[in-house]
């Protein structure tokens, strides 16, 4: 069992893959600056708040708590931010990565699991996407994930610092046991929005109705954030067990158009979403769907808890939860 460094530990998928990981036996430091996190999804006295821009706290945080491996997720993460203030997603997403990969070469931890996204690839010219899908992206978020992977190559060349980019899909739903689930200010991510819509009564806006797709509208990948996190432990054992470099998708490989989410979501929920259609918003590619064998033949990942309306329905008991 590891003594791992979680950054980003208070945000969504960070907290669930903290969860997790404690499950399985490892014992986990969690870095968050508090700017997007909640300080309640991390125990008592396991938040370290510093800012992954601090190369010399994070050298001596990992030396302190004898780190052996990091799961880096702290980020910023919303496209259209980035389109607007594109200078603090590379201050934040590449420079506070590079100083975090400082601060750990100066510690000597070597391993490290980077969360990377589909964005990546931009709009993909072969759906399902595969790993060897070119570089691509199309906002300034995606470019600052895609610069981060470009640096752990040449540090996995140069340095012997081995790392495993997962790529995520759409990261949706909670570990219900947990008490976490998705939580961002400002929401904007389809089915959390679409559950507030039925709290609200405020209409949720669908982007498009005329994409190339079988209804209209786009289609995702929607992977169970609870699946996301086991992915982590998978990719973090393989590389502590000695393992070497790789980037793999992290999706189900099933596609779901916003209409198939709303629809769902009515099923579960028993209401009625109160929605308008709007138009396209920018950025968005019509199709994203991982193809994810790599990651299952080369570390035996599963997604076990694929099937959407289980996924909403996880997600409809935490906002339930979180406005009660
Ligand atoms: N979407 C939408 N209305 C919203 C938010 C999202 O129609 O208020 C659509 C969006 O265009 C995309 C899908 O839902 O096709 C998933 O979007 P989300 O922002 O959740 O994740 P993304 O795919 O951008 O990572």
């Amino acid at each position: 069992m590891a003594r791992i460094l979680v950054t980003g530990g208070a945000g969504y998928i960070g907290s669930h893959t903290r969860y997790f990981l404690e499950k399985s036996g490892h014992s986990v430091v969690v870095v968050d600056d508090l700017s997007r996190g909640f300080k309640q999804a991390v125990p008592d006295g396991a938040l370290h708040q510093v800012d992954t821009r601090d190369t010399a706290k994070l050298t001596s945080l990992m030396r302190q708590e004898r780190i052996e491996a990091v799961i880096h997720f702290a980020a910023y993460i919303s496209v259209g931010e980035s389109t607007q203030r594109p200078e603090l997603y590379f201050s934040n997403n590449v420079c506070g990565s590079l100083s975090l990969f400082e601060a750990m070469l100066e510690a000597q931890v070597k391993c490290l699991v980077f969360s990377s996204t589909a964005a990546a690839y931009g709009i993909p010219a072969k759906v399902p996407i595969l790993e060897d899908e070119p570089y691509a992206p199309i906002n300034p978020y995606g470019e600052s994930k895609v610069m981060v992977e470009k640096i752990l190559e040449w540090l996995d060349r140069y340095r012997e610092f081995r790392s495993i980019r997962l790529r995520y899909f759409n990261a949706c739903g909670a570990e219900p046991q947990s008490g976490l689930g998705e939580r961002h200010d400002p929401e904007t991510h389809l089915i959390p929005l679409m559950l507030r819509a039925i709290q609200t009564g405020k209409p949720v806006t669908l982007f498009g109705d005329d994409y190339p797709t079988p209804d209209g509208t786009c289609i995702r990948d929607y992977i169970h954030v609870s699946d996301l996190a086991q992915a982590h432990i998978v990719a973090i054992e393989h590389l502590l067990g000695g393992g070497k470099s790789d980037v793999f998708n992290v999706g189900t490989g099933a596609g779901q158009s916003v209409k198939q989410v709303l629809a769902a979501v009515e099923k579960v929920t028993g209401k009625k979403v109160p929605h308008t259609i709007g138009p396209r918003r920018e950025g968005d590619p019509p199709s994203l769907v991982a193809d994810s064998r790599k990651l299952q033949n080369v570390l035996g990942w599963r997604p076990e808890r694929a099937n959407l309306e289980q996924i909403v329905a996880d997600a409809w008991a935490f906002a339930q939860n979180v406005t009660a």
